[in-house]
């Protein structure tokens, strides 16, 4: 059954607690319900919510209507060697995670600890620790709004890249997704691919309950795993993600840090493929003079991670101040523009 609320308030919807209410917001458990509610809608302007984990929604609020996603329910299916998982969009992701931990299947157990819905994971190809919803996605099954009728998405057109997709970057607003399917190996996890969950499991044989375990503690101590308790975890994750440099700029970044660098200090970088290299923003912002605490009116750059922006007690006003202020501080000590990980509503 679907619920009409009017003048919601969004915030405690929201895993950051900030901003203002929805005009309308229409609570759907069902596909049919989601469907109907869509067709109805035509191509008028909707907010797809989620877990509300990668969203910061303005203070004035949203005047528009919000469709908050609770469908539920999870199946298995052998497919040869493998198992296929269908998730509900409304599932909450890391429940799914554990679930196939749980079953002894590998392909998502480095994703553990991660909040929001399963609906939202192909949106920005949720990642963490080595892993990546496209490892392991092989279809997304979703609600095309331009032609009005239920699609399947192979993974091949949906663009996936480093917290990226067409969902989000070429087609935002246009599908909504239903579910979403994985095919996950039954049996031991892959050695694990991420230096410091390398370094955490020691000469430990990998299981999939130990890696599991093992993100989660790494996620704890980073604020990285929502607790009521703990302010470090008012926030959407990640704050901006890991710039990515073509050779030139690459080449340009460095001769620009060159003096900066201490005697044998290397600057944190990955492969970023295609030749392209990765930087670590949160080693650019604390470089930036923005060290974990730092505090500007009601926001904060966590006092445990870097790349993490928390409310304390303020506003999303003062999160995007702090943001802005952040990202110019990095242009100017660096020339590397920054870009925030969350999606921004009603500003
Ligand atoms: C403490 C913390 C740690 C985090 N760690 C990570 C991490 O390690 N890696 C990572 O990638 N992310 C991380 N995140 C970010 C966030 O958890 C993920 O991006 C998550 O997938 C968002 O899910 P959600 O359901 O909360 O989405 P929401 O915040 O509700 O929505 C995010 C976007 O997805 C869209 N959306 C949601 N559901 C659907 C749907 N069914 N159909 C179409 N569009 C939809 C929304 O419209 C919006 O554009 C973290 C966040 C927090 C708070």
């Amino acid at each position: 059954m679907s619920v009409v609320l009017h003048q919601e308030p969004l915030a405690p919807r929201t895993s950051f607690r900030l901003g203002g209410p929805a005009r309308i917001l229409i609570e759907a458990d069902r596909d049919d319900e989601i469907e109907s509610i869509l067709r109805e809608q035509g191509t008028a302007p909707l907010f797809v919510l989620g877990g509300g984990s990668n969203l910061l929604v303005a203070d004035r609020g949203y005047d528009g209507l919000v469709l908050a996603i609770r469908s539920r329910g999870v199946s298995l299916r052998r497919d040869g060697d493998a198992v296929l998982v269908t998730a509900a969009a409304g599932e909450p992701w890391d429940d799914l995670v554990a679930r196939c931990v749980e079953e002894g299947l590998a392909g998502i157990e480095c994703l553990s600890g991660i909040p929001g819905q399963v609906g939202a994971t192909p949106i920005q190809n949720v990642g963490a620790y080595g892993q990546e919803v496209s490892d392991t996605l092989v279809a997304v099954h979703a609600y095309d709004r331009m032609q009005g009728q239920r699609v399947s998405l192979r993974p091949e057109e949906c663009s996936f890249a480093y917290r990226d997709s067409a969902f989000k970057s070429q087609w935002p607003g246009r599908y909504v997704i239903l579910s979403v399917v994985f095919r996950l190996r039954p049996g031991l996890p892959d050695a694990p691919r991420y230096g410091e969950l390398i370094a955490a499991l020691g000469d430990e044989p990998p299981t999939l309950g130990r890696l599991r375990s093992l993100v989660i503690e790494l996620r704890r101590r980073k604020g990285m795993i929502l607790d009521e308790g703990d302010p470090d975890t008012r926030s959407a994750g990640s704050f901006f993600t890991n710039p990515i440099l073509e050779p030139a700029a690459w080449a340009a970044f460095q001769d620009r840090i060159a003096p900066q660098l201490h005697p044998g200090e290397r600057i944190p970088s990955f492969d970023g493929g295609g030749g392209r290299i990765k930087l670590a923003a949160a080693w650019l912002i604390e470089r930036a003079g923005f060290s974990r605490g730092f505090q500007r009116g009601g926001a904060a750059v966590s006092s445990r991670h870097a790349l993490a922006l928390v409310n304390r007690g303020g506003s999303a006003a003062d999160v995007l101040a702090l943001a802005r202020e952040i990202q110019q501080g990095v242009r100017e000590a660096f020339g590397v523009e920054l870009t925030p990980e969350p999606v921004l509503l009603g500003f």
